[in-house]
């Protein structure tokens, strides 16, 4: 396949893996004192375990898994909020099937779905702006969800309803950003990283800058990555030739798709319909000041936070995990997923009790579905 395939490249691989080895040797890494490298984004993590990269690489190289899967952060109080709106009468709920199994404190959206509530798995905000149209005597709600890779679809959703003047669909706004999580983890005090694998998608729209602070402030590498073995060998190279040589600064390894300064349409796009939120709540990583987007007034109409009366200041903060979960200690790279005492007791892809055994980007998945643990914990 081309423009795949070239990326799985066995001999390229073994040649990176090799390069790795020789430059963790001469940093001195070892499985005693490993290299932290954090792979921010939840795509990575599974590419990592289906190419079984974990295993490959020098051993004195740890992958840490961030928090880069929205489905995996979205606080509890916001999965209740959205089956609140899903069962009022008269409402078409729309959500990306990531989300319908992720557990609130009372049920998840398919357990509303199955007591009656109108819930439905949409690919992409225009299909719930045709649902609109189709059922101008419903509303019909988005459940707008993601990193700035998603962020831009549902603002140009949002102006593409101005534009036709749909009164009955409205947007459950939960974006989010990424450099902000990043700082907020550079400034807990127990977190020991050494360098950053950055996403690759929310790059394309954001470009690289705004990681510059991580370099200016931290002196901390980070190599924005693809997805393919090739693309995350390479950027764990670049990163170790960076600590070996000293320096820390912001390198662009997938540069065949995303530019420096991102994608102007999406970001436009982004800057006319939302504002920052002074701060929003990550599950496990408490509130981080201005990591949110929120609907602009001027686009009120479309805001279902404001049709519905559920602001974001009067969500049910404080509203406990799950015993026993450590879903906050996973995704904040403390914990690996195997150490979590639910993880494959109480907790499996068909009976999930954290959103990082659901989402497809979630660490714990990507250790359930690649990393032998399946196995093991049955
Ligand atoms: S195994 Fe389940 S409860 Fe434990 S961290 Fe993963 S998702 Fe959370």
């Amino acid at each position: 396949m081309k423009f795949a395939s070239e990326f799985r490249d066995p001999a390229a691989a073994r040649a990176l893996l090799a390069a790795i080895a020789t430059k963790a040797d001469e940093i001195g890494a070892t499985r005693q004192k490993p290299i932290h490298i954090m792979e921010i984004c939840g795509g990575h993590t599974h590419s990592i375990f289906r190419y079984g990269l974990d295993k490959l690489i020098h051993e004195g190289i740890e992958f840490i898994h961030g928090p880069g899967c929205p489905v995996c952060v979205l606080p509890m109080a916001r999965v209740d909020e959205c089956v609140e709106i899903a069962e009022r009468p008269g409402v078409i709920f729309t959500t990306f099937g990531d989300a319908m199994r992720v557990p609130g404190h009372k049920k998840s959206l398919i357990r509303a779905k199955s007591e009656g509530a109108d819930i439905r798995m949409v690919y992409s905000p225009l299909d719930a702006l045709e649902l609109a149209r189709r059922n101008r005597d419903r509303e019909v709600v988005f459940f707008g969800l993601g990193f700035e890779t998603t962020t831009p679809s549902t603002a140009l959703s949002i102006q593409q309803a101005a534009r036709e003047g749909l009164t009955n669909f409205s947007v459950f706004c939960n974006h989010i950003t990424v450099p902000e999580p990043i700082k907020a983890l550079l400034d807990d005090p127990d977190m020991t990283l050494d360098g950053f694998i950055g996403p690759g998608h929310v790059s394309m729209v954001i470009g690289i800058h705004p990681y510059d602070f991580i370099a200016r402030d931290y002196r901390k590498p980070l190599v924005v990555a693809g997805f393919e073995p090739t693309d995350l060998l390479q950027s764990t190279l670049m990163v170790l030739v960076q600590i070996g040589e000293g320096r820390a600064a912001i390198e662009n390894q997938y540069a065949r798709v995303v530019p420096e300064h991102g994608n102007p349409v999406s970001l436009a796009a982004i800057a006319d319909v939302y504002e920052r939120r002074p701060s929003f709540e990550w599950r496990g990583l408490g509130e981080i000041d201005a990591s949110g987007l929120r609907i602009r007034r001027k686009y009120g109409a479309f805001d279902a936070e404001e049709k519905f009366g559920i602001g974001y200041a009067a969500s049910s903060r404080n509203v406990p995990e799950i015993e026993g979960c450590a879903c906050g200690a996973v995704m904040t790279g403390k914990m690996k997923p195997t150490q979590c005492p639910q993880f494959g007791i109480g907790c499996t892809p068909e009976m999930p009790l954290g959103a990082l055994m659901v989402s497809s980007e979630g660490a714990c998945a990507a250790y359930w579905q690649y990393a032998g643990a399946r196995a093991a914990a049955e």
